[in-house]
């Protein structure tokens, strides 16, 4: 089957399942222009999944926007430096169940069923290739060179989505695809204040590699980014790179393949606080263990240096060098990267600093965690179950509807579900719960309207000539 066989068999599938039938949302109206139900921020794989999930459940006036030009979304053919997904091949979600729009059929169609079987993982510039492919075949609304910059709620229901450039736009509901950094920001320790913007970057920005050919670069963390980081330093000519780990091993251990194997991906959302919060705790200490492919692709090369139990204390700059203050001394590099996560924290999110005050966080909550307790878990928000954000306090209604039609299906959802919005493993679950809590919400806000309008209902479905079975009334009276 070539590509454009598998195309004329989507559009068939897609008719088999009736899809594109009317919206069943009532519009709404503003004086500042139209009103979409859903306006989705973030065109990434989340973001056009939960597209596509939207309009299969015929949610229909809804657009996507992303500040990144089209087919540059998300990390994978900016930031990210492996050569490969971390995650198995086979994984599927963003198909909603319909075979012919897995990636195996895509990759399928252009290579063969022998080259999907010789697959080993799926290269990353295939899988933005499959992602552009999927919004097109979709025709999914998508507007790139788009940045919001503030949601303000308006009263009604609706909020005001100002944008980096141009008019803003209406919403009522407004979903948060914004990726793994989008519900806090990047991660980068107080100490680098000290060091001019030159001499470091995070491994979340676009790093000219090629520029510290022959130089010494030193990586500050110990997760797979470090390594993807170090191989793709020492591949562009790097003479020597150094990857510092304050723990004394390299992260080993996911709980990914536990949480999947006893189906709690797609549960997490149905264990109580206590636990959620605790299981997250360990999530995040344990951490992302490195692909053995890019440490070997790393420890492969003679310049390849790997320090544990070595934080860094301290950092400067001493002519045009960066000095690194370890516990084993003073040391000095050209160029600094860090790999050192992110901090999820509504409070951190400028497009939310209109609401973040309000907004419920896990810290909030009065658990007893013990041992388990996290600064790190409690700047997470604790959504509802419908995975919008919640009132900070439960009592207050104008404070729950400033912040209730915000869903933020990005990284800050991992307390509440786990994975189910920030990557392949559980996309399927997080975007079955997303629309079935957006679908309540809409149900919930306009159900008076739908109930006098189904009282009233009279449209006739069908019409009969019964007028040879009527008889006249002198005729019954008789
Ligand atoms: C380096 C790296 C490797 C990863 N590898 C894997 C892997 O192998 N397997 C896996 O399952 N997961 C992986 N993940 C985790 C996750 O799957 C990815 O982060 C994935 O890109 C998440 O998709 P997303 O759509 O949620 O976010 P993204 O793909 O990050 O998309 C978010 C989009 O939102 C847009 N955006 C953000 N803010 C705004 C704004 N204010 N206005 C408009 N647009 C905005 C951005 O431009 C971006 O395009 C990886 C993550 C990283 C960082």
């Amino acid at each position: 089957m070539s590509l454009s066989d598998l195309e004329a068999k989507i559009a068939h599938d897609l008719e088999t399942l009736n899809y594109g039938r009317p919206n069943i949302v009532r519009p709404r109206t503003h004086p500042d222009g139209h009103v979409y139900d859903v306006l989705i921020v973030g065109g990434g794989q989340s973001g056009l999944g939960a597209a596509f999930a939207l309009l299969s459940e015929r949610m229909t006036n809804i657009l996507v926007i992303d500040a990144n030009p089209e087919g540059f979304e998300g990390p994978w053919e900016t930031y990210a430096r492996m050569r490969t997904l971390r995650t198995p091949k086979q994984l599927t979600g963003l198909d909603l169940g319909i075979p012919s729009l897995t990636f195996r059929a895509w990759y399928e169609a252009q290579y063969g069923l022998e080259a999907w079987e010789e697959l080993d993982k799926i290269s990353r510039s295939e899988w933005m290739r499959y992602l552009r492919w999927y919004r097109q075949v979709l025709e999914l609304p998508v507007r790139n060179d788009t940045r919001t910059t503030q949601i303000e709620p308006l009263p009604g229901g609706i909020y005001r989505v100002h944008l980096e450039k141009g008019a803003p736009l209406l919403a009522r509901k407004v979903v948060l695809a914004t990726g793994i950094q989008g519900g806090g920001e990047w991660h980068i320790p107080e100490m680098m204040k000290a060091l001019p913007r030159h001499l470091y970057a995070h491994t979340s920005e676009m790093i000219d590699f090629g520029a510290w050919r022959g130089k010494r670069i030193a990586i500050l963390g110990g997760g797979a980014s470090a390594f993807d980081n170090a191989a793709t330093a020492l591949d562009a000519g790097a003479d020597e790179v150094q990857v510092f780990m304050r723990r004394r091993e390299i992260p080993q251990v996911s709980p990914i393949p536990f949480l999947d194997q006893n189906g709690l991906l797609a549960r997490f959302g149905s264990l109580d606080d206590r636990m959620r919060y605790i299981m997250t705790e360990q999530f995040l200490r344990l951490g992302q263990p490195p692909t053995n492919d890019m440490f070997d692709r790393a420890a492969a090369h003679p310049g390849f240096g790997l320090r544990l139990g070595c934080p860094w204390n301290g950092v400067r700059e001493i002519d045009g060098k960066v000095e690194i203050s370890t516990p084993e001394g003073l040391e000095y590099f050209d160029f600094a990267v860090l790999s050192t996560g992110l901090v999820t924290d509504p409070r951190l999110r400028p497009e939310l600093s209109l609401v973040s005050d309000k907004i419920r966080l896990w810290g909030d909550l009065d658990l007893d965690v013990g041992e388990y307790k996290s600064a790190l878990v409690d700047s997470h928000p604790y959504l509802s179950p419908a995975f919008s954000y919640t009132a900070k306090d439960p009592n207050d209604s104008a404070m729950a509807a400033a912040v209730g039609g915000i869903f933020p299906f990005n990284f800050s959802a991992l307390v509440n579900f786990s994975l189910v919005a920030s990557g392949l493993a559980a996309l399927s679950y997080g975007l079955k719960r997303l629309v079935a809590g957006l679908s309540d919400q809409f149900l919930r806000e306009d159900v008076n309207e739908l109930f006098a309008d189904y009282l009233a209902y009279d449209e006739k479905t069908c019409e009969f000539d019964v007028s040879r079975f009527v008889r006249s009334p002198q005729a019954v009276d008789g």
